[in-house]
């Protein structure tokens, strides 16, 4: 059976918009308001994509899809990691969460990290794929650029050419990220056919 139609596991609108733009020809919508925010009570990223997506499959009765993500800062050995979306606190932003990275790198000259996505295809019918996706960089002395969300203006990937994803265009970032490697994974492996 081919898949025609998804439903994501997030509402997050920056999410929603790349998802779309990487998954291509699917029709691609958001998680419906009846489902709620699912708490993320894994252990792992990918433990936290796996519960995300088997819960909507189940509640919408549609194939879903979740996302889940981390930036895995060297010098803080690992973390934020699985606790990227609540970093500087349980109601921290985006900025908070920006903020305590760079001051806890503060003058600190190791600066190596990754982002790391697993995204999960599950259908109602138990089946499941799972795609995984990393992107190497280092974090940047202070906030740069406007464009993007979460850690964007601090990450610079390797592949660029010294900006950070927060200063690149949505395409250039689509072009090399974390999620379309981890969706490339997933569709490589069939789970749209
Ligand atoms: P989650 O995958 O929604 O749990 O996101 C975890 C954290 O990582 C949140 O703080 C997001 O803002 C951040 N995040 C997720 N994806 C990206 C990305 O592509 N770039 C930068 N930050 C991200």
């Amino acid at each position: 059976m081919s898949i025609d139609k998804v439903v994501l596991a997030t509402q997050n609108p920056n999410k929603v918009r790349e998802l779309r733009n990487l998954i291509g020809n699917i029709e691609v919508i958001s998680r419906p308001d009846f489902i709620g925010e699912i708490e993320e009570t894994g252990e792992t990223i990918l433990e936290n994509a796996l519960l995300k997506a088997q819960v909507v499959a189940k509640l919408t009765g549609l194939p879903a899809l979740s996302d889940d993500t981390g930036l895995e800062v060297e010098y803080l050995n690992g973390e934020p990691g699985v606790k990227s979306a609540r970093y500087a606190g349980e109601d921290s932003t985006d900025e908070d969460n920006v903020i305590k990275v760079l001051n806890l790198l503060s003058g600190v000259k190791e600066r190596r990290a990754r982002f790391f996505t697993a995204v999960v295809l599950s259908t109602p019918d138990g089946s499941e794929f799972v795609g995984q996706g990393w992107i190497e960089g280092r974090i940047s002395e202070e906030m740069r650029g406007l464009n993007g969300f979460g850690y964007d203006a601090i990450f610079i990937p390797d592949e660029g050419d010294g900006r950070t994803f927060g200063e690149m265009t949505p395409d250039e970032k689509n072009s090399m990220s974390h999620r379309f490697k981890a969706t490339l994974d997933l569709i490589n492996q069939g789970a749209f056919r």
